[in-house]
């Protein structure tokens, strides 16, 4: 009885220690599973932090990287350098070659810095972050220069010999805490210049500012039309020998609501840039032929001037739009004046010329534009087809200078004898609008007489209007 219960004590206990014996097992199983696991973990999201191409960290660990610097107070420069020449260079080379190439030169412009670590943006794009910088801008641009000039020397690699060609931008990390900010602001300064050379920028916030607003204004402008954002305002000129107002100029407002406005030559540019404009000017064309029709003038119908591009101008699906539409509106052409800024025109563009020429014989008179600003104005008013002359304002706020006054003079009379008529553009002084009636000007246009009026407002000014009272 003793003894079974001896056995049965003995069995339990080793019963027991075989079972702890197989949990310590067990559990060290598990714990060194575990740790294998959590280091394949660890290593897919390093992995998935790196870029397939190139092998360097990605943005998301630029990001956190920037963040940690941030809050440790570091100071750092990023440099953004864009390789514009790669889709040549692919052309030639296998991809697999040309992954480690790209790796093996960033590595060594790495170690070119002190202390620096390159990511990866996209193929073509990388970012170089370069800690403990004692460097002012002009210093770190001399030094970045000469790093990438060794750079881009030619580069044997395997049999190969490749030259990159790079775009570099530089900013340092007192200019935004925010990591995201300074790499898209990095990026945009890389983009400045020519597009073909090699060249370096530091950050310009006025160059920023410029770019944000031109992306602001392209991707708002196109709902601006069709929302109904513009609108029109047209700005008096008045007929020195009749002395009254003869015709006006149509000029478009921008107002995005809150008070935003958009200046026109901000938003005119970017519309001429991106090939929108030919939508604006329609919707100018449309609105005003609806104000020049509710109109009440008292006395004749005032003509309006009417800004296009030289791309509108040579289109000929415009000018057969513009045909429909004072076909319709039963309009003559003769209700309007073409104005075309000297800046873009050149007397070589047979295009151009014949388009002037068609739409002057249909009855509309060409005007140039800020006549003075560009580089070939006698050559274009002697061989296009211009009826109209505008003087620059430029000239009209230097009229006090005597030398000013003898050139208006000179060219208003050489204008005379070419057959064309001159405005006088920025009026804004009596003393001003003396002189000039004193040279022959024959009109004038300026905040002297009014600013740029609404439609209705226009239409009350030219009714009361009197001569005598300027
Ligand atoms: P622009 O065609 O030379 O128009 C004359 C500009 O001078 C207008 O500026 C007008 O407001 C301004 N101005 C007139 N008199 C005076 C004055 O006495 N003093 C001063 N300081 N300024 C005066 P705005 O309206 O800002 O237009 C600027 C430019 O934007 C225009 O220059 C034109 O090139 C462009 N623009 C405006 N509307 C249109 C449009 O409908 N189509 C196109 N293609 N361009 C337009
Ligand atoms: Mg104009
Ligand atoms: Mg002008």
């Amino acid at each position: 009885m003793l003894l079974t219960r001896f056995k049965l004590s003995y069995q339990l206990s080793s019963y027991w220690i075989f079972r702890s014996f197989i949990y310590l097992a067990i559990a060290i199983i598990l714990g060194v599973l575990s740790k294998a696991i959590k280091k394949i973990h660890i290593r897919l999201i390093d992995d998935s932090l790196k870029s397939n191409f190139s092998g360097f960290y990605n943005i998301t660990k630029l990001v956190s990287d920037l963040e940690k610097l941030n809050k440790e107070k570091q100071v750092y420069d990023l440099v953004f350098i864009h390789i514009i020449n790669i889709d040549e260079l692919r052309k030639y080379l296998d991809s697999n070659i040309f992954s480690q190439l790209i790796n093996k030169e960033f590595e060594s412009l790495q170690n070119e810095f002190h202390k620096s670590e390159i990511y990866s943006y996209s193929s073509d794009q990388y970012i170089l972050v370069i800690k403990d910088n004692i460097l002012d801008d002009r210093g770190i641009r001399n030094l970045v220069n000469h790093k990438i000039h060794q750079f881009v020397k030619s580069n044997s690699f395997d049999k190969y010999s490749v030259k990159f060609q790079i775009k570099c931008g530089i900013i340092n990390s007192n200019v935004d805490n925010n990591p995201r900010r300074l790499i898209q602001k990095v990026r945009i300064t890389s983009e400045r210049g020519a597009l073909t050379e090699t060249s370096i920028y530091i950050f310009d916030k006025a160059y920023y500012e410029r770019r944000q607003l031109y992306y602001e204004v392209s991707l708002s402008l196109e709902t601006a039309i069709t929302n109904d954002e513009l609108s029109i305002v047209y700005q008096p000129i008045i007929d020195v020998n009749s002395k009254s107002i003869c015709s006006c100029e149509a000029l478009l407002r921008w107002d995005r609501g809150n008070g935003k406005k958009i200046a026109p030559n901000i938003f005119i540019t970017v519309a001429e840039q991106t090939g929108l404009i030919v939508d604006v000017t329609k919707w100018l064309i449309r609105n005003t032929i609806i104000n020049q029709q509710n109109w009440k003038m008292k006395e004749k119908m005032i003509t309006q001037s009417i800004n296009v591009s030289a791309k509108e101008l040579i289109d000929d699906s415009f000018q057969n739009w513009l045909n429909e539409i004072l076909k319709k509106n039963e309009m003559g052409y003769d209700n309007f004046n073409i104005e075309i800024t000297e800046r873009v025109l050149s007397t070589n563009d047979k295009r151009l010329k014949e388009s002037l020429f068609s739409l002057q014989q249909k009855g509309c008179l060409i005007e140039i534009d800020d006549f003075g600003t560009g580089y070939n104005s006698l050559k274009l008013i002697s061989t296009l087809p211009i009826n109209v002359v505008k003087l620059d304002k430029f000239f009209i706020d230097n009229l006090h200078e005597t030398k000013t006054k003898i050139l208006i003079e000179y060219l208003i009379g050489a204008i005379h004898q070419l057959g064309s008529v001159v405005i006088a553009e920025g009026v804004e002084t009596k003393q001003q609008f003396d002189t000039l009636v004193q040279l022959g000007c024959d009109k004038i246009q300026g905040f002297y007489f009014s600013k740029p009026l609404e439609s209705d407002k226009f239409c009350l000014f030219c009714n009361d209007f009197d001569y005598s009272q300027y």
